[in-house]
């Protein structure tokens, strides 16, 4: 099997521990490439060369705000030329649709340019302050080297909303991919060498959480931490970052919910139930896991969803006519079992699915069966903690009170979906939720232009749009006495 290796400073190099693993493709159960076990001194020695890529006088520090935007739309013309390779890695290492993943590797330049564009509009204010014979401004500067941190399920979009702002603002960035999708960062690392980054800039250092991440998270030349994950590992980083006093960004999970109301066209909505939940078989953030349906609709849209969600063709994710992919670990897939297991014992009643896919032409993959529980009640484990599948809770309402009640009762905030044709609703209803994104009458829409990030338990900070480079910036004020007046040295000026 091909041994992959670590890029720190700017060359591909084996690990120090001399360790592998395997990586798994969720497709065959088998394993199909190396990737380098690295470990602490790994880590030290890739934050020594994104600090000294930072250092003053470096060549990344000595190019122009527009020559760093050069730089980074030049990656995402790479990024463009090289989008189905990447894209057949990642599904080939998690198991998501080759469709799917290739649509996002498509997109994914856009990042680039956009970001890029913005590299050479970070401006600081001139203060009309209220001191005479004084001139102060801001500096918007970068902070030094970002360790990101990124989850299997969509792994260079999740990585891309990261590098992409953090060096338009002219930061270095250590990146630890996750365990389980490590081989499509190590050949998206190529690229920067090929864009003309100069070594150091961007790291990657694969391997465990704890063997590479912890130390990460705590190196003291580490400025900040751009993590996207589990809340329970956002929580524990969020308090190692705590002690060395470090920013954080954490997009962690969700429980949305995906609200019918009984004006809503049917149809539609349950094409974007189903698109909550079962595209990426489940494993999205933003997944519609919980599906609030006005009781006057209840069964009719019950049985419409049903019809859609059990023809969904399951099988090879690299055919683009499959619909349903396998879940991309081993654990993961049976995290999920054990919550359908949980689901029945509350007394939820399971419509569709419920069991792993034993289908031929899922052959020896980890696949779960698309799941449809009724009768949720909103407290059950299953309507208020992340499954990350194919698995769908139903819970009906009455009244919109009762929807924005449920909606916003478990400890998440990261999407929202609301099905209506009224107007009010609408305005009303994106108003009420407790959510960082609320689609109408849509699901599952991202753009590089429109913020993303979580209220509650969903997270801290945002990626995408304008408000994300700010994540990657801190203001300097300066004050220039331009008068020559004598300062008394005793009193505050
Ligand atoms: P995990 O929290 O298990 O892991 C995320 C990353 O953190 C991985 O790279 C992991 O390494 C690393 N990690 C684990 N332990 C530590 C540690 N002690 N110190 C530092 N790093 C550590 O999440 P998953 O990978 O299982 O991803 C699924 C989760 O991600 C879901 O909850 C999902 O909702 C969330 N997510 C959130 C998104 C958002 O934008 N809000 C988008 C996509 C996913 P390793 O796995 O290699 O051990």
């Amino acid at each position: 099997m091909n041994k992959q290796q670590l890029l720190i400073n700017g060359a591909f190099v084996d690990p120090c521990t001399n360790a592998w693993y395997e990586s798994f493709n969720p497709f065959t159960g088998k394993p199909w490439t190396l990737i380098p076990r690295a470990g602490k001194d790994d880590v030290d020695r890739a934050v020594a060369a994104a600090k000294s890529a930072f250092t003053y006088g470096s060549d990344w520090r000595k190019l122009t705000a527009t020559a760093r935007g050069a730089l980074l739309r030049k990656l995402g013309d790479l990024i463009s030329q090289n989008a189905a390779r990447l894209a057949e890695i990642e599904t080939t290492d998690n198991g998501k649709l080759f469709a799917e993943m290739r649509g996002q590797l498509t997109y994914i330049p856009q990042w680039f340019h956009y970001f890029g564009g913005l590299a050479d509009k970070i401006e600081g204010r001139a203060i009309p302050i209220d001191k005479p014979g004084v001139l102060n401004y801001t500096r918007e500067e970068p902070l030094g080297v970002v360790a990101a941190i990124t989850a299997w399920n969509s792994p260079l979009m999740l990585a891309t909303w990261k590098l992409a702002p953090a060096l338009a603002a002219g930061n270095t960035v250590v990146w630890k991919p996750s365990e389980y999708s490590s081989a499509s960062a190590l050949a998206f690392g190529e690229l920067f060498e090929q864009a003309g980054f100069p070594p150091g800039v961007v790291n990657i250092v694969t391997g465990f959480g704890n063997e590479v991440g912890e130390p990460l998270v705590t190196h003291p030349d580490v400025a900040k931490i751009a993590f996207t994950g589990g809340d329970k590992t956002g929580e524990h980083i969020y308090e190692l970052a705590a002690k060395g006093i470090k920013r954080v960004t954490l997009e962690l999970g969700g429980k949305s919910a995906n609200i019918v109301f009984d004006d809503a066209d049917m149809d539609e909505a349950v094409k974007g139930v189903v698109s909550g939940i079962f595209a990426a078989t489940g494993q999205t953030c933003i997944a519609g896991s919980r599906a609030l349906i006005q009781r006057k609709i209840h069964d009719e849209f019950v049985e419409k969803l049903l019809a859609l969600a059990k023809n969904a063709r399951m099988g090879d994710p690299l055919e683009l006519t499959t619909q349903l992919g396998p879940v991309a670990t081993r654990p993961q897939y049976d995290k999920i079992l054990d919550y359908i297991r949980i689901a029945k014992q509350e007394g939820a009643a399971c419509v569709l699915g419920g069991a792993a896919a034993t289908r031929p032409e899922c052959g020896s993959g980890w696949f779960v069966e698309p799941t449809v529980f009724t009768g949720v009640d909103p407290k059950m484990r299953i309507a208020t903690e992340e499954v990350f599948g194919p698995v769908l809770s139903i819970i009906p309402f009455d009244e919109e009170e009762d929807a924005i009640r449920i909606a916003n009762s478990t400890v998440f905030g990261l999407a929202a979906g609301v099905w209506t044709t009224s107007i009010r609703r609408a305005i009303m209803m994106p108003e009420r939720l407790e959510a960082g994104t609320v689609w109408v009458n849509t699901y599952r829409a991202h753009s590089y232009m429109s913020p993303f990030g979580g209220y509650k338990r969903s997270g801290i900070g945002r990626e995408s749009g304008i408000e994300a480079i700010r994540e990657y910036l801190q203001t300097k004020s300066v004050w220039i006495d331009i008068a020559g007046n004598a300062q008394n040295p005793f009193v505050m000026r």
